[in-house]
Parts: structure tokens; sequence; C-alpha cells
């Protein structure tokens, strides 16, 4: 059937979330297609490639975790910092957009020997994941988990073993030409209570399948590659939701910004800045101008 499908245009398909079920809910699912979602974040960052497929990856990992979150207004802040020269990435998702950003961009690294990409390296291992669910709600959830190998979905599988008990089989994928990211795309599996040993063997075993999502999104679609994955699995889609790369960013919030950072601060602020102050978006690179003037009724209402 798949053979005859014409290999059309899926590669220009919006991005979007697949929530699946296996085995009639005994597993439950996420299947991201996120090529425009990245290439949209490489393109505001310009990242080098291994800096686009580590923050791809992470990108992608937010998106899911975003994904999952019960409540309209909430959202995720995923943050990895593992000791390498690529510096930090933070990337936060609520249920349909993401938005990230990394410390070094244009991180240039030698590939590994196999000729993929090192995020290894480039992330580093030393160091932890942070997720901080924030549900509205007063304070909050606030999760942290060390790093086990810096190349992403190793390390979320990890963070839902280890900090919510949940087994999970991540897979996260970017694939670059150069500048051009050709495609990117993530599975996640997780186990329901009451699932089998024999459905989470089959899952093990048809793990390799999955582990180079982003170069099988370029020949298939995530739907047809559903349909094969899971074969005999009973696979069904639940929902599709859209996603993209998306900053809520707005004057207001970089004055509440400025507020926060005290009376001394941006009293020297003042002082130093002459002509004013020029703030730049860490997720979105947006820029907004803060005259004198600005700065000096922000400061009447900052605290001591
Ligand atoms: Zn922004």
């Amino acid at each position: 059937m798949m053979d005859i499908r014409k290999k059309e245009s899926h590669m220009e398909q919006k991005d979007q979330l697949l929530h699946i079920t296996l085995m009639d809910g005994m597993v439950r699912g996420l299947l991201l297609t996120a090529t425009r979602t990245v290439a949209e974040a490489a393109a505001i960052h310009l990242t080098s490639p291994v800096a686009t497929a580590a923050l791809g990856r992470t990108l992608m990992g937010a998106a899911m975790m975003g994904a999952m979150l019960k409540a309209d207004q909430a959202s995720v802040t995923v943050t990895i910092d593992g000791g390498g020269p690529l510096g930090r990435i933070v990337c936060v998702a609520d249920r349909d957009s993401v938005r990230g950003c990394v410390d070094v961009p244009k991180l240039e690294m030698p590939l590994k020997p196999n000729g993929k990409l090192d995020v290894g390296r480039a992330v580093g291992h030393e160091g932890r994941m942070s997720v901080v669910r924030d549900m509205g709600m007063k304070s909050p959830y606030v999760g942290q988990v060390p790093l086990v190998s810096g190349e992403i979905a190793e390390d979320f599988a990890n963070y839902y073993v280890v900090s919510e008990q949940t087994p999970t089989l991540q897979s996260l994928g970017v694939l670059v030409s150069g500048e051009v990211v050709l495609s990117a795309g993530g599975v996640l599996l997780q186990p329901m209570p009451g699932c089998t040993d024999e459905i989470i063997s089959q899952l093990e075993l048809r793990s390799p399948l999955m582990a180079d999502v982003s170069r099988e999104l370029c020949h298939e679609p995530m739907e047809a590659l559903m349909t094969k994955w899971f074969d005999g699995l009973r696979p069904a889609v639940l929902a599709r939701t859209p996603l993209c790369y998306r900053c809520n960013c707005s004057r207001s919030r970089m004055e509440k910004a400025l507020i926060a950072m005290g009376r001394e601060e941006l009293g020297r602020m003042i002082q130093d800045e002459q002509d004013g102050a020029e703030l730049t978006c860490h997720f979105c690179k947006k820029t907004e101008r803060f005259t004198q003037q600005d700065l000096l009724r922000l400061l009447n209402q900052a605290q001591a």
C-alpha cells in the first residue's frame, strides 16, 4: 500500500502532534512533525548545524511535554545545562507552541566518527536538566535530574523515569544539510498502568525503527510511519494539535522585567545608558527601545 502512495507534498505538511494510543490505551504516545518549527528557530538564532540539532531536539521534547499539559494557560520551561561548549538551552512550550534559545548558537564541532552531529559533546553531560511546569497556579512544579548523555532524547526519557516514575521511550531527531533543516520529528511512548510485559518488549524491540525519525520523515509522512512502526499494535490517533514557533513577549512584559531588576540596578542602568536602553527578547530577537524617560517612569514603580 505504501509503495503506491505518491511521495508528494508531505514535506510541506504543517507541523503537528498526533496524540496516539496503542493496544486500546495500554500505551499512550505522541508523534511529532516539527520541521518548520525547528527551521524557524534556526533562522531566528542563526544556529550552526550542531546547535540547530541540540536546540531543535530540546524544542521538540519541550513541545511534547507542553502537549501533555492539561490547562490552557499552562506552560513548561525546560532548561538543559550540561556544562559543554554550547552553554545552556532554554525552551518554553505550551499546548500548541514552543520557543527557545541557546547560549552559543554558532558553535562548530567536529562530527562524530559515524558522521553524525556530536550533540552530546556540544551539550555536555556533567550538568542537569530542569523542568518547571507553570499550571497557572501559585507555585510552579519544579523537577530536576542529572543529564545522562546530553543527546537530549535520552535525557528527556530519563527525566520521565526518574522524576515522574513513568517509563518512557523517546526519540528526537533533526536532519540538517548545512544551514537547511531538512526534517525534524519525535516520538514518545509511555506504557500505562496495566500494560503487559509482552507489549513493553514489543516496543523495545521496535525502538530501533524509530531511532532515526528525522530521516524516516524525509521519505514518509508521520501517519504512514505510525502504521509501519506499530503494525499489529492497533495504533489509533486520538487527536491532532498544531505546533508552531511562537513567542509571547511584549513591551509590557519587558517593562515588568525592568521593574523587577529593582531600584538600584535600574538606577545604575539609567545613569550608564544616557540614550535609554534597547532590550532584545532571547527567544524571538524582537527589540524594544526604552528612552531615559521610559526608564525613569519604571524606576518609580520599582522596589528598593
Ligand atoms: Zn520574544
